[in-house]
């Protein structure tokens, strides 16, 4: 192990959006971090396999917290993001006749209390009426997440003098000592040791983040975790538009920011295997030892991954649209995506700061939605 002891402000575990804007956020303020990833690049987990929507709240009419979250952080991501952000494709929602766990009057009075647009579209050439209660015009806008990956890469680029970021490394251990956290990390590139100092640890590895919690001798948060496939389709009649169909086992389509092409997701095939322990445990990762509850890999590469559902999806969300309405399957992601075990019944997802440990002091973000990377600044001190 090398004997010199870094000094840093802060040490970030993750590197995905939240612990790269965390760092650049504290970097504006001439603080020092060191980003620590496990993988041999960031922003490789769910920062790039989500539906890429930038929520305006409709997503959540059993969460009306999570949909004002949403709403606040909104026109400043849009905003701050504005050459990866796709504001002009025809966006939709709508009821499905059957099943629905929310009606065409409650749909509307959410919308109302939100203040935010849902005008009922009596006739559309593209959809089927026979299968949709109501159909909405709507506002909602669609970010394109591998740029944005790639600008937030070029952003650290050009922040070296106050970030450094440590790729394909593990924390082995930490201890808070005099104050400051030392912790031991292996690069495992080199297969070699180093011991860092901080004053201040966030955790920002969303799915892993029990892992982290455990090695820092900190509270856990109760999370769930979900196997989830993001496919991915063209359509020759469905271009820039997207259909999301409220509020049970359904389904949604959108454009994948700016790409061209569309993501489609269904509560009922997306989600292929559940884990409800603190730590994500799946069946596959028996077959990939490299994959382990406490230190995950990625899903998308991994042979165990589960077969695609991408059938079902597109069996699915056709109902909705009439019988000329064509979808190809160009692929699928894959990844692991985490929920807060008290979210299980209003299906909100919030995004947590939560200080477990004050002096010296550690964070644990757990993120909710992309467009509240801007919570940091209202809980991180310094
Ligand atoms: C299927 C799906 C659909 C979604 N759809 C949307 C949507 O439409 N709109 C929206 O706003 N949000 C959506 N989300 C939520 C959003 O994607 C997440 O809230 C957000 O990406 C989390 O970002 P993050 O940086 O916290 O996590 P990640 O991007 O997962 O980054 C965490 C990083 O930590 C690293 N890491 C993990 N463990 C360790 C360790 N032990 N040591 C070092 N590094 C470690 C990982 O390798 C990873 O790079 C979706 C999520 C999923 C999964």
């Amino acid at each position: 192990m090398s004997n010199k002891r870094e000094q840093y402000d802060f040490l970030i575990i993750g590197g995905g959006i939240f612990g790269i804007y965390a760092a650049l956020y504290l970097a504006k303020h001439g603080l020092r971090t060191c980003i620590v990833e496990k993988e041999k690049e960031l922003l490789k987990k769910a920062s790039i396999v989500n539906q890429a929507r930038l929520h305006s709240g409709y997503h959540y009419p059993r969460s009306v917290a999570t949909a004002l979250m949403s709403d606040d952080n909104k026109a400043r991501f849009t905003a701050d993001h504005q050459p990866f952000i796709n504001s002009e494709f025809e966006k939709y929602y709508a009821i499905d006749r059957f099943g629905s766990f929310t009606d065409s009057l409650q749909f509307e009075r959410f919308c109302e209390y939100l203040k935010i647009q849902c005008k009922p579209v009596l006739r559309h050439p593209l959809f089927n009426y026979h299968r949709l209660e109501t159909l909405y015009s709507t506002i909602e806008y669609s970010f394109d997440p591998i740029l944005i990956a790639e600008y937030y890469r070029q952003q650290l680029k050009q922040h070296t003098d106050k970030i450094e970021v440590q790729l394909y490394s593990r924390v082995e251990q930490a201890e808070a000592r005099g104050g400051q956290w030392v912790v031991e990390l292996s690069l495992l590139e080199t297969g070699t040791r180093r011991e860092v100092e901080a004053r201040q640890v966030i955790n920002a590895t969303y799915a892993g983040s029990n892992a982290i919690n455990r090695l820092f001798k900190v509270a856990e948060i109760d999370l769930m975790h979900e196997i989830s496939e993001m496919a991915f389709v063209t359509s020759p009649q469905v271009k820039n538009l997207g259909l999301t169909i409220m509020d049970g086992q359904f389904g949604s389509l959108m454009p994948y920011g700016l790409s061209g092409i569309l993501s489609l997701s269904s509560v009922a095939y997306t989600h292929h295997k559940v884990s409800y322990d603190n730590l994500p445990t799946f069946d596959c990762q028996e077959e990939n030892p490299e994959c382990r509850p406490d230190f995950l890999s990625i899903c998308s590469p991994c042979p165990a991954r589960p077969r695609s559902n991408y059938r079902k999806m597109i069996g699915q969300i056709k109902h909705y649209f009439n019988e000329e309405v064509e979808f190809h399957y160009f692929s699928s992601m894959y990844t692991i995506k985490s929920k807060l075990k008290a979210n299980y019944i209003d299906d909100g997802r919030p995004t947590e700061i939560s200080i477990l440990n004050e002096n010296p002091r550690f964070y644990c973000i757990f993120a909710g939605k992309i467009n509240s990377i801007y919570e940091v600044e209202k809980v991180v001190k310094f």
